[in-house]
């Protein structure tokens, strides 16, 4: 099992978490860094467990208007500087929910383009969060040339995972759908060899469904994503072993780990 998507860096007991997840017999798990402020603690983790944490280095569209453009370039040299250690550029992209103002969604577009042509330089995949915003998001990737597209905890209509799928991007499921009807139905339409699965832990813990994420605590854990592979074993008329395993494939191909 490889968790593709994760927060756990920011949790205090990270590596107690990391040691349960080899017991476990995870196979990798991805350390997803949303903020320049997070690189340090993501980096530590992997380099106390280089072949077993691996991390994907971006900016969330979020913190557009908590960094200026010299602390971004400062940043970016920062991730040049360490691309032997990066398995893939994000988490970036458009957040449309939390964002509503003109001004704020340029400087997110503005950004995310600037992250995608830095991946395209250092040849590293990207990965996108996309919130209310997949037809600006798909519009901006559609520009672009990528070494592989991996949208992140996945959320957009059949419409847009058609373009998705047929454009060959990988779509990363999270936990979230051990407790909707989307999330599943989505995934019936996903072919295999384009599937990822996530956690987005400690965020969206499958065992406690329907509670905002800010009352939930911080209990989601990288296997959980077992959770998910029942239920796409479900939908999908396929053994969970088989959802796993062509995730973890996927996963290997998709970050060359
Ligand atoms: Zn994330």
């Amino acid at each position: 099992m490889i968790d593709v998507h994760c927060h756990i860096d920011l949790l205090e007991n990270s590596q107690e978490i990391i040691d349960e997840a080899k017991r476990r017999g995870m196979k990798a798990i991805i350390v997803s860094v949303a903020d320049p402020e997070e690189l340090g603690s993501a980096m530590a983790l992997r380099n106390a467990n280089k072949d077993f944490v691996y991390v994907c280095a971006g900016f969330h569209p979020n913190h557009v208007n908590d960094y200026d453009e010299d602390e971004i370039d400062e940043y970016i040299e920062q991730l040049r500087g360490s691309r032997f250690d990066i398995a893939g550029i994000g988490e970036i992209g458009l957040d449309y929910f939390w964002t509503k103002d003109d001004e704020s969604r340029l400087k997110q577009k503005i950004l995310f383009e600037k992250f995608i042509e830095f991946a395209i330089e250092i040849e590293l995949p990207v990965v996108v969060h996309i919130r209310d915003a997949f037809d600006d998001a798909l519009e901006v990737l559609a520009r672009y040339k990528i070494p592989n597209v991996v949208l992140h905890c996945f959320s957009g209509s059949e419409t847009h995972l058609k373009q998705a799928l047929e454009r060959g991007y990988y779509i990363s499921f999270a936990t979230n759908m051990y407790y909707t009807k989307k999330h599943p139905r989505l995934a019936a339409l996903t072919p295999m060899k384009q599937m990822l699965l996530e956690t987005d832990s400690p965020w969206l813990d499958p065992d406690t469904p329907n509670i905002p994420n800010e009352e939930k605590g911080k209990r989601n854990r990288p296997w959980n994503i077992e959770k998910s592979s029942e239920v796409i074993a479900d939908v999908k008329k396929i053994k969970k072993e088989d959802v796993i395993q062509k995730a973890e494939e996927n996963a290997k191909h998709v970050f060359r780990i």
